[in-house]
């Protein structure tokens, strides 16, 4: 059994995380474990910005999103001597485990840490782009998806007023989920994802033909991975000579008060990873699969690269 661990969140916020660390704390607690808390991902770490974390200092946290211990990018985490520096920053405060909350970087930067020093290392997913192997889900994918279909909903009002081709440009860096259960959920024409090749002449003339037998308009979600919604948007305008708007959603995706599923979830994350830890486990991330809780080997979940859902993907064509 461990006796005082910590948790820490890195890379890019995700709406859940708090919820998520918020559970690592307390069932650390309950189990009657010393649980710390690092400010700002692994660079707050090598600054030794971190503290002993009581119940009340997760209160009122599991309704926002960000990330309540901030998080950061860290240059000096990717060097073997910022890694041993972090380890002895952890040591000299007795602490045994560490919990990483953050996304495919974050967690490759864990499995470098566990390697080199043994220290024990759960990870938790975070992250809106769903692209960790082994897991169905990312903590904040689900709310990020939600955000992305409020947009699609009033971009459909304004586009079927001025039978306008919207193109829209959502995050997911090198992975098409968020496009692809946005654009199936909002009834997109096209969704383009970097997972599948996609021809653009093909599509402007597909485009033509609808506007002639009176489609009214086209709705084209393309994964940031995909290519440049702006690019893309120029190019059907130039082809098509279809009135032609192109809105790139941005940072809005990342932020908002996480969803019922991102809560539920992280929480039941949360309190896995600390129990693993606690009981000395390492080297495991907590993720879903088929709607259940599953384990993955750390160096697994960064070594290998997610597949898209084909499922999903063949019925994006079926609805199309
Ligand atoms: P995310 O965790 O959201 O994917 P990043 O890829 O920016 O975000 O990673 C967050 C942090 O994790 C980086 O700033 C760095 O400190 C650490 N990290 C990322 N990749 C590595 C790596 N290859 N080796 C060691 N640390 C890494």
């Amino acid at each position: 059994m461990l006796k005082s661990i910590a948790v820490l969140t890195s890379g890019g916020d995700s709406p859940g995380m708090n919820a998520a660390a918020r559970a690592v704390v307390r069932t650390a607690l309950y189990e009657g474990v010393k649980v710390w808390g690092i400010r700002g991902g692994y660079h707050g770490l090598l600054e030794e910005d971190m503290f002993e974390m009581k119940s009340r200092d997760v209160s009122d946290i599991i309704q926002r999103g960000g990330t309540f211990l901030g998080t950061a990018r860290c240059k000096r985490w990717k060097t073997p001597e910022g890694r041993m520096m972090g380890y002895k920053h952890l040591t000299d405060r007795g602490i045994e485990g560490l919990c990483v909350i953050g996304g495919d970087g974050s967690l490759r930067g864990a499995s470098l840490l566990s390697k080199e020093t043994g220290i024990p290392i759960v990870g938790l997913p975070g992250t809106i782009d769903n692209d960790v192997w082994g897991s169905d889900y990312t903590i904040g994918c689900d709310t990020a998806a939600n955000t992305i279909i409020d947009a699609i909903n009033k971009l459909r009002d304004t586009a079927s007023a001025h039978r306008r081709v919207i193109v829209l440009e959502v995050m997911g860096r090198n992975c098409g989920w968020l496009a692809l259960v946005s654009g199936i959920s909002g009834g997109a024409e096209y969704i383009l994802v970097p997972e599948e090749e996609y021809n653009l002449d093909e599509i402007c003339d597909n485009m033509t033909e609808a506007y002639k037998k009176g489609k009214r308009y086209i709705l084209v979600v393309v994964a940031e991975g995909a290519g440049s919604g702006q690019e893309i948007g120029q190019y059907i305008a130039e082809k098509t000579q279809l009135d032609t708007r192109v809105s790139v959603l941005g940072h809005i995706q990342r932020g908002g008060s996480p969803s019922v599923i991102d809560r539920v979830r992280a929480s039941q994350l949360g309190e896995q990873a600390a129990l693993a830890l606690i009981s000395g486990l390492s080297d495991i991330v907590f993720g879903y699969s088929k709607g259940r809780v599953v384990s993955i080997d750390l160096h697994d979940a960064v070594n290998n690269k997610k597949i898209l859902d084909p499922d999903y993907l063949h019925l994006a064509k079926v609805l199309f």
